[in-house]
Order: structure tokens, then C-alpha cells, then sequence
């Protein structure tokens, strides 16, 4: 019989503990300026490529960890250093999970390492996804791509938004319709390679919090790209479209699209975030109630003050078992029968919003300005509940999930 157990094991330590140090030293200390700043903090991503943080091969490791716990550690540590900071170092992984999720073995190899670049030259990628008119309702996407049989080529026509590093990515993923008649089942995902002439940065938007990671539109015009771009390749996109139009006329079972592949596998990685930006601001408050005195006495010496915090660990230690749940699931082949994953998410990016203000109260009016970090982190939390499907978006799966109804 397997043990079981709560534990890390020594491994797993050790890596927390480096990146732990990686995120104390190198990324919190950084924080407040590329937060002022709003632009991509590359000496930090380059720094973190130099030790080796930044890299495909350490996100592999932590993405085959057999216990699925790799990759919530690696993001809790890194966004309890700075969210903004840590999205622009993880913000790759969404593209790169993109393409393992649908992409065949050759796919894989190709594009996920020009996705890094390697230390001397970093890069990042972008996955593209969202529309004007098709953020939450991924079935309204409009960005066509159609097939050059003569030449083998698709011609990619469309504008894109909201994406993180689009634009000033190296690889770009692209996902767009193929075949209008089947809603998001006719969905399909593109690399679009660097330098692709026809893809150009529209608007870049200035947010009101993970300032430090870019995101902007991505216009697509005339597009083409090889045949071998598209992800799974044509014959397995043709069996999958002629099973959903099958199953269309049947009037039955709905087929993943290509974009849900990547945001099932990313969710419980969110809420990871969620947590390390959660537990950023509670040791903070901690720290700020054990020495901040009034009335004689530290204000943490106050029920009113110490529930508050006893909640909050509560509830942030709560949320990463729920990640840690969600995660070991998904790694153990574990089908989300209850919508475990976006369950995680769902709790932990809440919980993270709660925290942040609850922080931002128990700073009193040090909590309100930007000397102290809690403000920000405050500021960040509120993408959680937003990108990779809203609170709303979340509730509806598992409602849907756990009903069997189609839930409105
Ligand atoms: C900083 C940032 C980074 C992002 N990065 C990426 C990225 O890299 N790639 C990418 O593709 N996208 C990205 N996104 C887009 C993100 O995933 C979308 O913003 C998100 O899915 C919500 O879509 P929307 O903004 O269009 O909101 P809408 O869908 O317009 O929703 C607006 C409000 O209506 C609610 N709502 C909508 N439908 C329902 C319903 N049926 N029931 C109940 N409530 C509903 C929503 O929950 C929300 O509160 C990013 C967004 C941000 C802000």
C-alpha cells in the first residue's frame, strides 16, 4: 500500500528552498520598481535563466514530477515573491502547456525551446486565445484560419487580446476557427513562428495590478504559416471535426476544444499563484500586527486583529490543498469527475482577494500606500479571479459538472 503523506519529500524541499531564496533575494526586492515601471522586468528573466529558473528543461522536471506537486511549489514560490515579476517568467508555460497539450512529439520538440531561448538570448511566448468578443464565451471567437491546400499553408486572419507577452513573443500560439458551423468545437490551435510577416502588437494595455507582466492585443493579417504549424496535424484535426460533426448531427457529446485542454491543465497552476500571492500578504500582516503598537499593546494582542489572521491562514493553507488535490489528480490521470481543478482555482484566487485586503486593513494607513508591499499584492490579486476562466466562469463548470445541467 502507497504511504501517504502531506510531506514534500527532500527533493521537493530543496527546490522549494531555492526557489524560496530565488524569489526573497532576486524578485521581491525588484517588485515596487518594475511594478512603477510597467514593463517586462528582462534582467530578472535573464537572471532567472542564469540559474537556471527560466528554462524549459526545470519546468519539464517540475511538469513530470509523479507527484504533481512540482509545479504548484514552483508557483506559489515565485508569486509570493511578486506576481507581476513571476508572470513574465511563467507566463511562457501557458503557450508551452498550449503545445503540449495538443501538439505531436515533433511539435513539442521544435517550439517549446524557442519558447525559452537559452540564457545569453532570453525569449518568451504567448498564448492567444481571447477576443474582443470572445473572452468568457470562447464559442463567439472570430479568428479565422483557413487552408491553403496548393501551397499547404494556413492563412491566419483575426485580432487577439488580453494576451500576456503578445507581440514581443518569440512563439506565438494562436487559437482559431476552422470550422465556423461547429461553435468552439471547430477550434483549432497554430504556432505562429518568429517573425512571421502579417502578426503585429496592437494596443498594450496598462492595468491595475501584475503591472510588470505585458499584455496586449495581437493583430493578425494574412497570416501564413506551414502546414506543420498546425498543432496535432491535419489528420488528427480532420477526425476530431468529423466526430463533432457526427456527434452535431447526433444531437450528443460534447468534444473539447483546443483552447479548454490548455486552460484544464493551467487552472490548479493558477490557483497555485493565487496562494503564494495569499501567503505573501498574511506573513506581512503577521510581522505588522506582532510589532505595531497602539494603545499599549501590539495591535495582534486584539481578537479583532489575531481572528483576522487565524482566518487567513486558515483559508490559505485550506486553498493549497485543494491546488495540491487538483494537482495530484491531474498528474495521477485522475479525471476531474467534480471539477476538482477549477474548484482550486475558484477558492484559491477568491481567498487571495480576501486576503490581500484583509492585509491591506490590518496596515492600517501603511497598508494603503506604496511603501509597504501589501498594497500591490492587493492590486495583483484581483487577475485571479479574471484570467484562465472569472469566478463566474468557474462556478458554472462545476455547477454544470456536478448537475449534468446545462447551467445558465
Ligand atoms: C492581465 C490579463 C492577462 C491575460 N492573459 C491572457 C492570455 O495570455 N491569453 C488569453 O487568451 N487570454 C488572456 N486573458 C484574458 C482572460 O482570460 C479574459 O479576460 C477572461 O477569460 C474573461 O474574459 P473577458 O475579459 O472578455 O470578460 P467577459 O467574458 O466579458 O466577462 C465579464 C463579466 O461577466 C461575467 N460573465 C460572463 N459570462 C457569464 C455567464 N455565463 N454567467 C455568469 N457570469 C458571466 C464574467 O464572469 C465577468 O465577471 C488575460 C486577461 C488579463 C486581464
Amino acid at each position: 500500500m502507497a504511504e501517504f503523506t502531506f510531506e514534500l519529500n527532500d527533493d521537493q524541499k530543496q527546490v522549494r528552498d531555492w526557489l524560496h531564496g530565488f524569489a526573497k533575494d532576486v524578485i521581491r526586492p525588484a517588485a515596487s520598481e518594475w511594478d512603477e515601471r510597467e514593463e517586462t522586468p528582462w534582467p530578472i528573466i535573464q537572471e532567472a535563466a542564469k540559474v537556471g529558473i527560466y528554462s524549459l528543461d526545470f519546468y519539464a522536471q517540475q511538469f513530470f514530477d509523479p507527484t504533481g506537486l512540482g509545479i504548484p511549489m514552483t508557483m506559489e514560490e515565485l508569486f509570493w515573491g511578486d506576481a507581476g515579476i513571476a508572470l513574465s517568467i511563467v507566463g511562457t508555460g501557458l503557450a508551452a502547456v498550449g503545445v503540449l497539450a495538443n501538439g505531436t512529439e515533433e511539435q513539442i520538440g521544435t517550439w517549446i525551446p524557442q519558447m525559452y531561448g537559452d540564457p545569453g538570448d532570453v525569449k518568451v511566448a504567448a498564448f492567444c486565445s481571447s477576443e474582443p468578443d470572445a473572452g468568457s464565451d470562447v464559442a463567439a471567437m472570430r479568428t479565422r484560419a483557413v487552408y491553403d491546400r496548393a501551397k499547404d499553408e494556413w492563412v491566419l486572419n483575426g485580432t487577439k487580446t488580453w494576451a500576456t507577452n503578445g507581440g514581443i513573443a518569440n512563439v506565438h500560439v494562436v487559437v482559431a476557427v476552422v470550422d465556423p458551423e461547429l461553435g468552439s468545437k471547430g477550434h483549432a490551435s497554430f504556432i505562429v513562428p518568429p517573425g512571421t510577416p502579417g502578426l503585429s502588437q496592437g494596443q498594450k494595455f496598462k492595468k491595475h495590478g501584475i503591472r510588470a507582466s505585458h499584455t496586449a492585443e495581437v493583430v493578425l493579417e494574412d497570416v501564413r504559416v506551414p502546414g506543420s504549424c498546425l498543432l496535432g496535424g491535419k489528420e488528427k484535426l480532420d477526425e476530431r471535426l468529423a466526430r463533432a460533426r457526427e456527434k452535431a448531427r447526433a444531437g450528443g457529446e460534447r468534444v473539447k476544444n483546443a483552447a479548454m485542454a490548455t486552460f484544464e491543465a493551467s487552472r490548479p497552476a493558477v490557483g497555485a499563484m493565487a496562494v503564494g500571492t495569499a501567503r505573501a500578504a498574511y506573513e506581512v500582516a503577521l510581522d505588522y500586527a506582532r510589532t505595531r503598537v497602539q494603545f499599549g499593546r501590539p495591535i495582534i494582542d486584539n481578537q479583532g486583529v489575531a481572528f483576522q489572521l487565524a482566518d487567513m491562514r486558515t483559508q490559505i493553507d485550506a486553498a493549497r490543498l485543494l491546488v495540491w488535490r487538483a494537482s495530484w489528480m491531474a498528474t495521477a490521470g485522475k479525471p476531474f469527475t467534480s471539477a476538482e481543478g477549477s474548484m482550486s482555482k475558484l477558492y484559491a484566487s477568491e481567498v487571495a482577494k480576501k486576503v490581500t485586503a484583509q492585509a491591506v486593513q490590518i496596515l492600517g494607513g501603511n497598508g494603503f500606500t506604496r511603501e509597504y508591499p501589501v498594497e500591490r499584492m492587493h492590486r495583483d490579486s484581483a487577475i485571479y479571479t479574471i484570467f484562465e476562466g472569472t469566478s463566474e466562469v468557474q462556478r458554472l463548470v462545476i455547477a454544470r459538472t456536478l448537475s449534468g445541467m446545462p447551467i445558465r
